[in-house]
Parts: structure tokens; C-alpha cells; sequence
């Protein structure tokens, strides 16, 4: 087994040499950001403006994080940001899978921007996601990942509104739905608009700007036999050994780790539920995820290759369901060139002038692994970035919980990005290549 994975490796390292741009002297630190917009009357205004509001940014945070968001039951969540930025003065549609996007006219010759924040969480409907506030952290599951991020977006709009920023470009503002079912929304969105020239993603803790796009493949394997009682049970094909054979095998691969290597997990298994019979019908699933394309795809295809030959061993017939299939953007050498765009300059610099703290000591300005909107912007080579929304932790729990008083340091470099790139920075030909 571990045999078979160097070969990939192998392969997945020559593909990797063949694929990186040639180092460049831009990669250093290509954009001082000026820190003198913080002195501009608007920009000055609109961040008074934000601290200011922010106890009712809080109570709106609050409100939306006890709707309920289901991925694809997004709407109470959708119809209250639609009616905000309605309120707000924006141009406001809602698309078919239930996207709602706000157009910040700007006077024209800047670059679109788009800033996006998923509407969805994780937890089903029946949760309760009653927020409980204890010093300054706030629990509940959702108040992190994303209900922060929908807050932090409409609070940025009317701190704008309130102190007339104007931009050159157009400032997009999208509640994005599905993100947590594959960012199916926000690939529905770059599919049926104009390519926006920057594309932001409200998403994640505030750390490292992400600037990359880790490939997620999830896929579900089922076997099914035709099953007999216990008794007749000897001997006769099982899809139980079939999956406790490829599973096994599975987990055998041992890619090496992240950030530039690969991780798999099992999630589910789930089959049988007699204790007196074969089962009929029994399936597991794989979430595939690594920076890397050729990575992606070889273990990808080495997965299913492994399973096959456990199915076809036990004499049980196998179905390969796809659930999603997102495209990885490159490891953080090939996205050397990605890593130099102002875009990602810009972000790291911010953040130093807020103080936003990157985590332990030694971790990166800027990192290569994403799993937010910005994905599909980093595969499509539109220059794309997730930034965080405040610290916090347990995302996907119910012990999920955000650090209150960190929400405006996500508010801030929201804006601040949107008025560095919505007036001051041209971002002309951007030297992205991933
Ligand atoms: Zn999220």
C-alpha cells in the first residue's frame, strides 16, 4: 500500500515542479498598504461608525444566528438579508438556489468586487440554537460559521451608507446559500454573472488570509447483495467485508499531511438493521481534501480502485455516488504567484494594522488551504480570498462559540478592504497565476 501511494506522490511532485511559476521578485511583499485611507474623512467616519453600532451589530448577529439555516432551508435567513439591503438603498435580487445579492453602484472605472457570506449553517432544523452570551463569548451552533459573517456584511454596508463612502467600482454583496453542501451557491453565482475582478469570502476565524482552495471530493460508496438470513449466512458475499476490506485499505494510504499533502476521512457508514441477516445495502462515504490537483485526482481514482476490488473480491455489486466535486487550487508553491497579488498583500497588511492575531507563534501571514466561497473563485483564477469573521471555535458542534468584541476586527477588514479596492487600488492585470 504504502508503496503504491510514493508512486502517486512521485507523480503528484513532478506534476507540481511542472505546474509552478517561475519565482518572481514581486513575491516578496509586492504592495505597502497605505496605511494613510485610515485618515480619510469617509473611511475615518464610516469605522467610527462601526464602533459606534457595534452593540446593535451584536443584536442583529444574535437574530440571525437563532434563525434557522439549514444549507437549503436558508430563507428566513435570505428574506431578512434581502430587506436589509433593500433598506439599505442597494440593488437587490435573489437568484433561483436562493442567493441574495446586493450591487453597491460604484461611479464607474473601478474593479466589481465581490464580498460574499454563506446564509448557511450546519445544524438541522430542530436544533436549538438559542444564543447564550457568557462574558464575551457568545454560544450557540451557527453564531460562528457563518452568522457572524451575514453580520459583519450588513453592518460594512450601512457603516458605507452612513458615511458616504464612494467607490469607483461596484461593491457586490452576496448571502450565499448551499456553502456547506459543496459551495454550491456561490458556483451557481460565478456561473450566471459577470466575473467580478476580486471575489472575498466572509468565511472562517480570523488568522491567516486564505488564498488558495483545498479540493474537496466527497463521494459515497455502496454496496448491495442480495442478503440471506444468519443461518445461510456462511460463506455467502457480504457487503460487510467488502466495506471493512476497503476501508481498511482505505485508511492504509496515509497521504502525506496538510497543508501541501492530502486528508481522508470516512464519515459515515451506515447499513443493515437486523441483527439476523446479511445486509442488503450498505454504503460509506469519503471526504477527499488536499491542496494539490494531481493529488486530488490520484487518490481520487486510487479510492475507488480500492473499493472496486473490494466489491469485486466479496462478489457484491458496488454503486460510486458523487456528492461534490470541487476543484482544488494548488499547493502553496504552485500559488506562489497567487500569494503575490495585491489582493493578498493588502489583506496581510490590514490585519497587522488591526492587530488581528494569527495564532500560535510561527503561523503564517497568508495560507494556502481554503474551504470557503472563495474556492470557487481560486479555481475559476479569479484573485480570491477568504478572510475570518472574529476568533472563535468548535465549528460543526453544538459547542460552538465566537469571541464577541473580535467581530469588529472582521467588520473593519471587511471595509477596509472594500474601500482600498473599490477606489484607491487598481488591480489591473494582476500578476495571479495558480
Ligand atoms: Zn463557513
Amino acid at each position: 500500500m504504502r508503496r503504491s501511494f510514493l508512486a502517486l506522490a512521485i507523480l503528484a511532485a513532478a506534476a507540481a515542479a511542472l505546474l509552478a511559476p517561475a519565482p518572481t521578485s514581486a513575491q516578496t511583499h509586492p504592495t505597502a498598504w497605505d496605511a494613510a485611507l485610515l485618515e480619510r474623512p469617509d473611511v475615518k467616519a464610516a469605522l467610527t461608525h462601526l464602533e459606534r453600532e457595534f452593540p446593535a451589530q451584536v443584536r442583529e448577529w444574535i437574530r440571525i444566528a437563532e434563525m434557522p439555516g439549514k444549507s437549503q432551508h436558508e430563507q428566513q435567513r435570505g428574506a431578512y438579508v434581502r430587506a436589509e439591503m433593500e433598506r439599505l438603498g442597494l440593488e437587490v435580487r435573489v437568484d433561483s438556489i436562493g442567493n441574495v445579492t446586493g450591487v453597491r453602484r460604484g461611479s464607474g472605472g473601478g474593479p466589481t468586487i465581490v464580498f460574499a457570506a454563506h446564509l448557511d449553517i450546519v445544524h438541522s432544523l430542530e436544533t436549538d440554537l438559542k444564543v447564550r452570551k457568557q462574558g464575551d463569548t457568545l454560544r450557540a451552533p451557527g453564531i460562528f460559521d457563518n452568522s457572524a459573517s451575514v453580520a459583519n456584511m450588513l453592518a460594512v454596508i450601512r457603516a458605507l451608507r452612513a458615511a458616504n463612502v464612494t467607490t469607483t467600482g461596484d461593491l457586490v454583496f452576496v448571502g450565499t446559500t448551499q456553502e456547506e453542501l459543496g459551495l454550491r451557491g456561490m458556483a451557481y453565482w460565478l456561473a450566471n454573472n459577470p466575473r467580478p475582478d476580486l471575489l472575498i469570502a466572509m468565511d472562517g476565524g480570523l488568522g491567516p488570509i486564505n488564498y488558495g482552495a483545498l479540493g474537496i471530493y466527497w463521494t459515497r460508496y455502496r454496496f448491495t447483495s442480495d442478503g440471506a438470513h444468519t443461518l445461510r449466512s456462511r460463506g455467502q458475499p457480504t457487503p460487510v467485508r467488502a466495506l471493512a476490506d476497503a476501508v481498511q485499505r482505505i485508511y492504509a494510504l496515509e497521504p502525506p499531511p496538510l497543508p501541501d499533502g492530502a486528508v481522508i476521512n470516512i464519515g459515515q457508514v451506515h447499513g443493515g438493521d437486523i441483527f439476523n441477516g446479511i445486509p442488503q445495502d450498505l454504503f460509506f462515504t469519503v471526504d477527499l481534501r488536499t491542496p494539490d490537483p494531481v493529488l486530488l485526482d490520484s487518490l481520487d481514482r486510487a479510492i475507488t480502485r480500492i473499493v472496486r476490488e473490494a466489491a469485486e473480491r466479496e462478489k457484491v455489486t458496488l454503486a460510486v455516488e458523487v456528492e461534490q466535486k470541487n476543484g482544488a487550487g494548488g499547493t502553496e508553491r504552485m500559488l506562489e504567484g497567487a500569494r503575490a497579488h495585491p489582493l493578498v498583500q493588502t489583506a496581510i497588511d490590514i490585519q497587522r494594522q488591526l492587530g488581528v492575531r494569527l495564532g500560535p507563534p510561527g503561523t503564517p501571514a497568508a495560507i494556502a488551504t481554503g474551504s470557503t466561497d472563495a474556492n470557487v473563485g481560486v479555481v475559476l483564477k479569479i484573485p480570491s480570498i477568504s478572510i475570518g469573521r472574529a476568533y472563535g471555535g468548535n465549528q460543526h458542534t453544538l459547542s460552538e462559540w465566537a469571541d464577541e468584541p473580535s467581530a469588529l476586527l472582521g467588520s473593519k477588514l471587511t471595509l477596509l478592504l472594500a474601500t482600498t479596492f473599490g477606489d484607491g487600488v487598481k488591480v489591473v492585470a494582476p500578476r495571479y497565476v495558480p
